[in-house]
């Protein structure tokens, strides 16, 4: 069973509810009945522990001798054997997964957007047709958004990040011309807000005023 911090604040919240029915129980004893009855696990203590594989199932040391190990889901880097650095991680973590789950959509990791990156670039290049071209192009967008987005909930901002289809009308300047013939076709579906991303950026930030 995958326990994420989704959960173990169901659990918490559970066990603070509990409170009025079981109000002579300790609230360790509390966060045990909490467990066992929304997870099915046998107490608190072993939710805790299938949490704590959760939070570290993604992590891979580093082939350098550096000791820094990267998380392949949050992409966050640190050194295990610290644990302020296993703590800022659990954090990141837990706060990259939920905003995902609000969103209903995980944004690629850094090795799935460069190969998207790539494929897209060749398909818009070199597609039969102008249709698997433009879904050559888009792949490349995708793998730009996701980017984006991934900055936006470590920034904190993610809430108001544009969806992708949004975010291909305001992208057009920065594709540039090279894609001249796709562009007309991007435009008519998607539209065109110019002036949101500076050309040559491909990343959007919410606007300070
Ligand atoms: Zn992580």
């Amino acid at each position: 069973m995958q326990i994420t911090s989704i959960e173990i604040k169901q659990v918490k919240r559970l066990a603070k509810q509990l409170e009025s029915t079981y109000p002579e129980l300790k609230l360790g004893q509390r966060l045990d009945k909490a467990a066992t009855q929304h997870l099915g696990v046998r107490d608190y203590h072993e939710a805790y522990r299938l949490y704590d594989k959760w939070v570290m199932f993604h992590v891979h040391a580093s082939e350098d001798a550096d000791r820094v190990s990267k998380c392949a889901y949050c992409e966050f880097s640190f050194a295990p054997d610290i644990k302020a650095d296993l703590q800022s991680h659990r954090k990141i973590h837990d706060h990259f997964h939920e905003a995902c789950v609000s969103l209903g959509y995980q944004p690629g990791n850094y090795v799935q957007r460069e190969l998207m990156k790539h494929d897209g670039r060749e398909q818009a290049a070199s597609g039969q047709s102008v249709e698997i071209r433009v879904e050559g192009v888009l792949m490349l967008l995708r793998g730009w958004f996701d980017r984006s987005l991934a900055d936006a909930i470590h920034g904190k901002y993610w809430r108001k990040h544009p969806t992708f289809e949004v975010y291909v009308a305001m992208i057009l300047d920065t594709l540039g011309s090279s894609y001249g013939d796709l562009q007309r076709v991007l435009k008519e579906r998607y539209g065109y807000l110019p002036g949101v991303i500076q050309a040559g950026n491909s990343y959007w930030y919410p606007r300070n005023d």
